[in-house]
């Protein structure tokens, strides 16, 4: 909607706006490209709710509606779902008062400057980097990313070009530290391949991030003068800026 007003915003921000906005796109609108969610489809469906109910830094609502649709969703027994079972359960058709996913979308730090620019897909860069940071189970967070990606983001090409660098998981990613930077280097890497497209918001110019102002430290310069980053530095800046204190809730319902 091209009338929506611009919600003045932290440019270093993370958004539980986003965030949610986030979570019902992708379970409202990617998932229910599904009517019936059966085989590869539903054990990633499976591992992502799971992942979303022990890791989202939600507000209470949120996680009690993240956490039963957790517990319907892997107390299902059988071949298929239908992605209407699941909704009732999302829109709490039972009406239980404390659990609740905010319906629509509502972006703040992922507005774009046009209706086809950011909003979802860097929502969930966004909610991709805080699960990352929150996760005690890093195999469990990547895998069920990675899966989601696979089987449900509409971006077809997005989707087949991180299944190619997914790859690497399995023997580059070993530590939870390990996990946070794979994302942002690889994020990195996707910025790099995007800047100057045409999928790029002139206001958001795509950077290798964090830029020297957000983080002096993580940028260093090597003998012969070439850029290197301070990975040390990076990851505490990340540890920091997605954490779950971090998170701006401005905004919300
Ligand atoms: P985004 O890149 O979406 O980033 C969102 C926010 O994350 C930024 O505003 C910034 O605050 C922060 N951020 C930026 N870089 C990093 C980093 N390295 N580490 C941590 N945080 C960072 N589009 C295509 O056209 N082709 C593709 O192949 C493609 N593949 C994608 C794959 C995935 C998995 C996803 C989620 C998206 C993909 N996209 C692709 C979309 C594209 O990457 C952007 O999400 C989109 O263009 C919107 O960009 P943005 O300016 O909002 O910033």
């Amino acid at each position: 909607n091209t009338q929506e007003p611009w919600r003045p915003f932290n440019k270093s921000g993370v958004y539980m706006a986003d965030l949610e906005s986030t979570l019902h796109y992708s379970l409202r609108v990617e998932v229910a490209a599904y009517p019936v969610i059966k085989g590869k489809a539903l054990i990633s469906l499976k591992k992502y709710v799971a992942v979303l109910a022990k890791y989202f830094p939600g507000r209470p609502i949120v996680m009690n509606l993240l956490k039963s649709a957790n517990s319907w969703v892997q107390n299902q027994t059988g071949d298929e779902i239908s992605y209407e079972a699941f909704k009732e359960i999302l829109d709490n058709s039972a009406q239980s008062p404390d659990a609740a996913l905010p319906v629509g979308v509502r972006w703040v730090g992922c507005q774009g400057s046009q209706p086809h620019l950011r909003r979802y897909p860097c929502g969930v860069w966004t909610l991709f980097h805080v699960l990352t940071v929150q996760a005690n189970n890093i195999k469990e967070v990547l895998s069920a990313m990675r899966n989601y990606v696979h089987i449900f983001f509409g971006c077809r090409p997005c989707a087949e070009h991180f299944e190619n660098m997914a790859r690497e998981i399995v023997t580059e990613v070993k530590t939870l530290s390990s996990a946070a930077l794979w994302l942002w280097s690889r994020h990195n890497r996707v910025n790099n391949r995007l800047a100057g497209a045409l999928s790029e918001d002139p206001n958001f110019p795509k950077i290798q991030w964090p830029s020297p102002e957000m983080c002096p430290a993580c940028h260093t310069v090597k003998e012969n003068g070439d850029h290197k980053w301070n990975q040390q530095q990076v990851l505490n800046f990340l540890l920091s800026h997605f954490s779950s204190s971090s998170i701006l809730t401005d905004y919300l319902e």
